[in-house]
């Protein structure tokens, strides 16, 4: 099995940062959630913290000049080097993409896939209003769907034609999501 390098695309809400953390797992790959990454600066005050906080809070994007060397930077680490990456909250832009594509070329590298996990936009807003997280406010969540089908929703169409996408439903169990994943992974990774 040869190093992965994954991206996960799916709406807020739609069970992304979950099954991410249970295949990185799995395959032995390092989980690296930009959410995260942020709400953690945030907590600790840093520079990057306090350019995000107001921007995350109002459901906004923070901007590709952070966000894009932060990835950069990240992935040139030993552990992704030598583990493999599952990236889940980017990219969520054309540039981002762009970027990606650039910074992997640039190491010689390839993603293995990118994964579509596909929840209706009226089921997200669903579950993000019932687990009430500090930034689900209701208009953060409308703004951040938004922002979504506008910014995020495209990248699907970047990633098939470049022939990376796989689609994979994600309603119903945990664990048959969680097994679908893993087929299309395998697949993609024989
Ligand atoms: P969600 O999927 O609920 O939006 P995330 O944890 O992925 O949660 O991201 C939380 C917030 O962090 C986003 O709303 C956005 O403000 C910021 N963020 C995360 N990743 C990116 C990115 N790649 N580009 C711009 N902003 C980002």
């Amino acid at each position: 099995m040869s190093v992965l390098r994954m991206v996960i695309l799916g709406r807020q809400g739609s069970g992304k940062g979950t099954q991410s953390l249970r295949l990185a797992e799995a395959y032995g790959c390092v989980h690296l959630s930009t959410g995260d990454v942020l709400r953690a600066a945030v907590a600790e005050g840093t520079q990057l913290g306090r350019q995000a906080e107001a921007i995350m809070t109002s459901g906004g994007l923070v901007g590709d000049d952070i966000m894009i060397p932060l990835v950069q930077e990240r992935i040139g680490k030993d552990d992704i080097v030598a583990n493999g990456v599952l990236l889940d909250g980017f990219p969520r832009t054309a540039d981002q993409a762009n970027g990606l594509e650039s910074m992997l070329d640039a190491r010689g590298q390839r993603l293995t896939v990118a994964i579509n996990l596909d929840v209706a936009v009226e089921e997200v807003t669903q579950r993000m209003m019932a687990r009430g997280r500090e930034d689900d406010s209701e208009d953060a969540i409308t703004r951040r769907l938004d922002l979504y089908e506008a910014e995020t929703a495209p990248l699907l169409d970047w990633f098939a034609e470049r022939g990376l996408l796989a689609t994979v439903d994600g309603l119903g169990e945990e664990s048959d999501v969680f097994d679908r994943l893993k087929a299309v992974i395998d697949q993609r990774n024989a």
